[in-house]
């Protein structure tokens, strides 16, 4: 009998954690790596919200929160989600988690039995299938490319579904790609699932707040024939640059929030205390307050797209969200540079790391093979000077 659990061992190690390891290892050796593989804003948690933590600490909330989270942040949620997204949820249909990574592993845990098809449009972030897997579900992955922004048509949804289908998980804005699907393309992926009431939609909607567009930001649980059977999936981490506090909330359906509060009171219990008060401030308060952020994210954006183009190889579209870009990099595929042999991009991203001393991530860990992913949570001063050291490194 094996010492560790098949479930474990099959399982892999998320591929940005594993980069950032790469990186820490290299930097102890002295090696000055500039780091754009990280999915987390480079901004300090803002003033408002620590202090909000501080006056939790002085008033002693120290004591174990009710699993699915405080009253008053389960109220501060559903006025979030009546106000940024015309969503009206109820207490009961609220669930506040370790992360939106606990919500999406409570969701799955709750949803998912052997054999269930999870439906991914490509590239999607790290974690889903390795989730997915980690309850015995199928992950059926929907390959999209540059060519449509990496979104998935309704066409190439119906041709994913089968009778095995339970849900279908996305992120909009989405990481990697950064592409962010429309009210009308939400609709057309609404109107394929009339035709099976029984497939339920995982809207993970984590970078809502960075979004670059004038349109907003549209979430399908707005369609009133989609309410009942969609968990939309939210948290405070990339907007509010709150990713150490860990705090991610879902909107469901009753009967899946309760399970998940049933799920998550045998595993890790309520979220952090003060994490929790301190989210209450960070949601009551206008989103207008991060909008320097989300200002700097797209002034960053458009230098990335920009430096980006003088580079030969390198397609990319434009993210209209989020803070990533994906540049489909397969010009480099079976060529040698510097005696090192290109051959996807595993091996390219970690050329990029060995001779331009820049972290990437593999867009295989995201299910495109053919790109890779730059988180642009950095400086203009880094990202300048990352991208110059590309540039020199694929000449
Ligand atoms: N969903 C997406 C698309 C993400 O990119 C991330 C973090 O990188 C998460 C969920 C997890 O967020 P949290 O920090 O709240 O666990």
């Amino acid at each position: 009998m094996g010492l560790l659990s098949e479930r474990v061992l099959n399982m892999s190690t998320s591929a940005t954690l594993a980069m950032a390891a790469k990186t820490r290892e290299l930097k102890a050796q002295g090696k000055d790596i500039i780091g754009l593989s990280l999915g987390e804003p480079d901004f300090n948690t803002p003033d408002y919200i620590k202090d909000a933590a501080i006056q939790a600490i002085n008033e002693n909330y120290n004591s174990y929160s009710p699993v699915d989270g405080y009253v008053e942040l389960k109220e501060a949620i559903i006025t979030k989600f009546k106000r940024d997204n015309n969503l009206t949820y109820t207490l009961p249909q609220i669930v506040v988690s370790t992360g939106a990574k606990q919500s999406l592993a409570n969701v799955a845990s709750v949803m998912i039995n052997k054999g269930d098809e999870v439906i991914l449009p490509c590239p999607y972030w790290v974690s889903y299938a390795d989730i997915v897997e980690l309850f015995e579900g199928v992950p059926v992955e929907v390959k999209t490319s540059i060519d449509n922004d990496f979104k998935m048509t309704p066409e190439q949804l119906e041709a994913a579904i089968t009778p095995k289908t339970k849900m279908i998980w996305y992120s909009s804005p989405c990481n990697p790609s950064g592409s962010l699907y429309s009210t009308e393309e939400l609709r057309a992926l609404a109107d394929v699932l009339q035709k099976y009431p029984d497939i339920y939609v995982v809207s993970d909607e984590i970078y809502e707040h960075i979004n670059f567009t004038k349109n907003g930001h549209a979430s399908m649980a707005q369609f009133e024939d989609m309410f009942d059977r969609t968990v939309t999936v939210n948290g405070v981490s990339k907007a509010f640059a709150m990713t150490g506090w860990r705090i991610g909330f879902i909107g469901a359906p009753e009967v899946i929030a309760r399970a998940c509060n049933k799920m998550q009171g045998q595993i890790t219990s309520g979220a952090n205390c003060i994490a929790q008060r301190a989210t209450i401030t960070a949601l009551n308060e206008s989103p207008t307050r991060v909008k320097f952020m989300i200002d700097e994210f797209k002034v960053r954006r458009d230098l990335v797209l920009d430096l980006l183009s003088e580079v030969e190889g390198f397609k990319t579209n434009t993210p209209e969200g989020a803070f990533y870009v994906f540049p489909n990099v397969s010009y480099y595929f079976g060529k040698t540079l510097r005696g090192k042999t290109i051959n996807n991009a595993t091996d390219f991203s970690l050329y990029l790391l060995e001779e331009a001393l820049v972290a990437t991530v593999t867009g295989d860990a995201f299910g495109n093979p053919d790109c890779i992913r730059i988180s642009y949570a950095a400086s203009q001063e880094q990202i300048i000077e990352a991208i110059k050291r590309i540039k020199d490194a694929v000449n």
